[in-house]
């Protein structure tokens, strides 16, 4: 049997290891009252490890993590995202800066200042790849897939641009590029649409891309194994079905089965203060084609279902749906026979 302080994630079990708690929900994403839900069952190698890795990314460089800047939920730390891309997209405001890109303070979910950078199109990929000053020595830019700068006289091929926010960050990009060999030769003269007699626009369109790979799935699934451990204990969550989980999460091992639902979300499982609220993360494990399925949902968003255990199910009384939202008492959501 395992003793009071057996760690859901990994072998630990010293009583002393144990003296923070775990949030089900990252903290980043809020407090529900008095009823957030932490776990006393995740030790502190664990937690620290969560927090570094996973929790970081979750609520900071995702979409899900951005997102919340717009419903009052705001970062310590101001840090520009790497993995999500936000760009200017609509050519009619953003003329010659379409497609810059920008962070979002995370202090303020403001536009942060931006940095100069370099933009030049990949034939063979068809995109626009944005390098910035400290991704320029080094670069090399074959011409099977960027084509060829002009050269005595001839135009070339190349579809290149510099967007700078001062002369001198212009200037310095030019330098760094002839340096590393890249014959840029400024065409355009330098200009920056929102010099101070220029009022900036008072609102842009931006369109963000990222990609959902394995840190990303970690850091959801985490939230659901939590979530399983706080409804249906840590006697349940210590049980062998949940290892694949767990060892996904902590170690990286193997690949979860994932997809994006377009369910909705509280189907069956409904109350009417359960409709649709875009400020609110909604949360669910069930059994679902023969599987213990786990669902999550931010701000009415996507709907990640994830397999949890493959080929096992779950009580009636263990399928449980909560949705959280920030300042507020969790509510559950009933599983109405169907
Ligand atoms: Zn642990």
């Amino acid at each position: 049997m395992p003793n009071d302080k057996t760690c859901i994630y990994c072998p630990q079990s010293e009583p002393f290891r144990f003296c923070g708690v775990e949030h089900v929900i990252p903290q980043g994403f809020g407090r529900f009252g008095s009823g957030t839900p932490t776990l006393n069952c995740v030790c502190d190698d664990c937690n620290t490890y969560f927090g570094r890795e996973l929790d970081q990314l979750l609520t900071r460089d995702t979409y899900e993590g951005i997102s919340r800047y717009s419903r009052g939920q705001f970062s310590s730390q101001a840090r520009s995202q790497k993995r999500v891309r936000l760009a200017f997209a609509d050519p009619a405001e953003a003329g010659a800066f379409q497609g810059l890109r920008v962070a979002l303070d995370g202090t303020t979910g403001q536009l942060m200042p931006f940095t100069v950078q370099f933009h030049i199109h990949n034939f063979r990929t068809g995109k626009d790849e944005v390098y910035f000053l400290s991704r320029i020595a080094g670069l090399t830019l074959p011409e099977a897939d960027y084509g060829k700068p002009g050269a005595d006289g001839e135009k070339g091929t190349w579809r290149c641009k510099i967007l700078a926010p001062s002369r001198e960050a212009y200037d310095a990009m030019v330098e760094a590029l002839q340096s590393s060999g890249i014959a840029f030769r400024p065409g355009t003269p330098f200009q920056n649409p929102w010099a101070a007699e220029t009022a900036a626009p008072s609102s842009l369109l931006v369109e963000i891309t990222s990609e959902i790979e394995k840190p990303h799935k970690r850091a959801i699934a985490k939230i659901l194994m939590n979530f399983v451990a706080f409804h249906l204990g840590r006697d349940e969550a210590l049980r062998p079905r949940w290892d694949f989980l767990r060892c996904y999460v902590r170690n990286a091992a193997g690949e979860i089965k994932a997809r994006l639902s377009q369910r909705p979300f509280w189907t069956g499982q409904e109350t009417d203060e359960l409709r649709l609220r875009d400020d609110s993360i909604n949360v669910r494990i069930e059994n679902l084609d023969g599987n213990i399925v786990g669902a999550i949902q931010f701000y009415n968003l996507y709907t990640y279902e994830m397999i949890l255990v493959e080929n096992e199910s779950l009580g009636t009384a263990q399928e449980i749906g909560r949705r959280y939202t920030p300042d507020e008492l969790p509510l559950e959501g009933e599983k109405r026979p169907v």
